[in-house]
């Protein structure tokens, strides 16, 4: 029997994240949970998130939360443009939020500078607010018991950054430096494609069970898809 299912459902990869497909021109938005406290990576472009948010309400993601931190991976619109929404459905529950992102990231999302973030082109102005952590290649993110590397993976944007979370499942967040079979465009503002091809030897260099993309499918086949996509560009 085919299973039918909805538009909008929840993708639960180990260890406690749960996965939802971007709807409309939205990136993927992941939440990572550890203790009371959660990671959400990047937040789409604002049209959806009370769906978003209600989804991980409804089916219990968020219970006990405390904490939450948004981090984004990029500069790009379709990954920042929810995160004042975010935050302040959070904050009406009670849950502390902070935004983080690579410190070139967050002096454009602080500054909202137009020009790389393109919300124009959208047809929607972007409000700079405060990113409390700025981050560089190398540091951690805590989670409640668990940290994640951020590695600075410019190219897509110079301020793209992948998230790693090593242990017995290991997760890379790639945001849109890498995806499913393909990689993401260079010819936007910011954007190297002399970077980008460092940036993802970089990747090749960790071992990862899932990467986990700001748009399409789940990556499986690590290595082989970036052996793929590399000999592609
Ligand atoms: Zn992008």
């Amino acid at each position: 029997m085919e299973v039918i299912y909805p538009e909008l459902f929840p993708i639960e990869i180990p260890p406690n994240t749960v996965m939802l497909k971007g709807l409309n021109w939205d990136s993927n938005i992941y939440l990572f949970r550890s203790g009371k406290e959660a990671l959400i990576v990047d937040t789409g472009t604002g049209g959806n998130t009370e769906r978003y948010f209600s989804l991980w309400l409804g089916e219990g993601y968020l219970d006990g939360l405390k904490r939450a931190v948004i981090f984004n991976t990029h500069e790009h619109f379709d990954h920042v443009g929810g995160n004042m929404a975010m935050k302040k459905l959070f904050e009406r529950l009670g849950i502390k939020v902070i935004f983080a992102s690579h410190r070139v990231t967050a002096e454009v999302i602080e500054h909202a500078k137009s020009s790389i973030i393109l919300d124009y082109t959208y047809g929607k102005k972007f409000n700079g607010h405060k990113v409390e952590l700025k981050l560089e290649d190398g540091d951690y993110i805590r989670i409640g018991k668990r940290k994640l590397l951020l590695i600075h993976t410019p190219g897509h944007t110079a301020g793209s950054s992948c998230l790693y979370l090593d242990g017995v499942v290991k997760l890379m967040f790639t945001g849109d430096t890498l995806f499913k079979e393909t990689v993401g465009r260079t010819d936007l503002p910011s954007g190297n494609h002399s970077l980008l091809r460092e940036s993802l030897n970089r990747l090749a260099e960790f071992e990862v069970d899932f990467g986990l993309p700001g748009h399409g499918w789940v990556i499986k086949d690590w290595r082989e898809n970036l052996r793929k996509v590399m000999g592609a560009i």
